[in-house]
């Protein structure tokens, strides 16, 4: 699904120099590229506070324990995501309360999200899901009216660009109370390990939150807070210092692939193309199409045995995974989701990607579609 070597070839040179500097100097933790790569996120996110941590898991629990929520305080999210925003949710002791998706957009769905806030609700954990943002003036609204906490899960979103009514524009993870990221070799700024951050335009939690990744420590062995221990590698800081700088042009040269799939394949029945929405641009996290007559798994395989990777994602909703049974849901209760899961295939998307590969893939969905 991805080209890592490719990749590292484009960027060879800068990327060992940062981590031969880091190797010579032996900072390997909380070491000075820590520091470059904080402010240089905070400039590119237009956001006051960054928090570099371990990984997206960590950066959303450590947004959930920073806002003196109590046991049973109630968060909204949604079922067809990643599992880490429900796994956090649920391990601080929290009430998850699931919210089905859009079947287009494959983020929440704004008319359900209304109906399910009750006198619990505590906060609204939106995912920006494959690299589109949420309707957040809605989310905003609702947060507002309800007076709620929104920590956005933009681990697929880094680099989009939300786009508000008024046509002002923000970094997806800069719209809630907290936004979280992650730094996965996969994600769209990808480290060559873990690595996540947390942004935020609030001094309390922002100064709070960067003391809960390092034990909760604000004085040297003095603990304020309970804490964690999820500190960004300083090599992956080093790495991503350089990668940063190449953020928006992979991001442009997936937007690029993506127009030229939406070329391709649109003539082809019984598929449907990812939507395109007018508040949100799409970094493409993911190119998701929805294949339908339950010929998703006929296609995966077709392509499989003419060494065409593509990717499920997601297989099953969470209130559906054995480990959260006890959340008490069942099937159909989210139907969105649950069709969803039977329905979408992510093809290849990254910038080294070739428009030739691009047109063989197009022309072996076609073929199975079609035959
Ligand atoms: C990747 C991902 C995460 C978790 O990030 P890690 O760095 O792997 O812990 C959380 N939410 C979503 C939607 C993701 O895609």
């Amino acid at each position: 699904m991805l080209d890592l070597t490719g990749q590292y070839e484009r960027i060879r040179n800068e990327v060992d120099e940062a981590i031969a500097d880091v190797v010579k100097a032996g900072n390997f933790i909380r070491g000075k590229q820590i520091k470059i790569f904080q402010e240089a996120l905070s400039e590119y996110m237009h956001v006051p506070y960054v928090i570099p941590c371990g990984n997206g898991t960590d950066a959303l629990q450590v947004a959930l324990m920073s806002l003196d929520l109590q046991p049973g305080d109630e968060v909204i999210t949604v079922p067809f995501t990643f599992i880490s925003t429900i796994e956090v949710i649920r391990l601080l002791g929290f009430k998850v309360v699931l919210c089905d998706v859009d079947p287009d957009t494959f983020n929440i769905d704004i008319v359900k999200l209304k109906d399910l806030i009750s006198d619990k609700t505590k906060v609204i954990l939106p995912v920006h899901l494959f690299g589109q943002c949420v309707d957040m003036d809605s989310i905003n609204e609702l947060a507002e009216k309800h007076g709620l906490f929104i920590i956005e899960d933009a681990a697929q979103a880094l680099g989009t660009n939300y786009i508000y009514r008024n046509g002002e524009k923000k970094k997806a993870g800069t719209i809630g109370t907290i936004g979280c990221t992650s730094f996965f070799p996969s994600k769209n700024l990808g480290a060559w390990g873990d690595g996540g951050a947390i942004f935020t335009g609030n001094s309390t939690y922002g100064k709070k939150m960067q003391a809960i990744v390092n034990h909760g420590m604000e004085k040297k062995y003095y603990y304020e807070y309970v804490g964690v221990n999820s500190r960004l590698d300083t090599l992956q800081a080093a790495i991503l210092n350089v990668k940063l700088k190449y953020l928006d042009d992979n991001i442009k040269a997936k937007v690029k692939i993506a127009d030229l799939y939406d070329e391709k394949l649109k003539a082809i029945p019984g598929i449907q193309l990812p939507k395109r929405i007018n508040w949100s641009d799409h970094s493409f996290h993911q190119y998701t199409i929805k294949v339908f007559d339950n010929r998703r798994d006929i296609l995966k395989n077709y392509l499989q045995e003419r060494n065409i990777p593509s990717m499920v994602y997601y297989p099953l909703p969470a209130h559906l995974q054995k480990a959260y049974a006890d959340l008490g849901y069942r099937k159909g209760d989210f139907p969105v989701s649950e069709e969803l899961c039977s329905q979408v295939l992510s093809l290849p998307i990254y910038p080294e990607l070739e428009e030739e590969q691009l047109c063989y893939i197009c022309e072996t969905v076609k073929e199975c579609i079609c035959s």
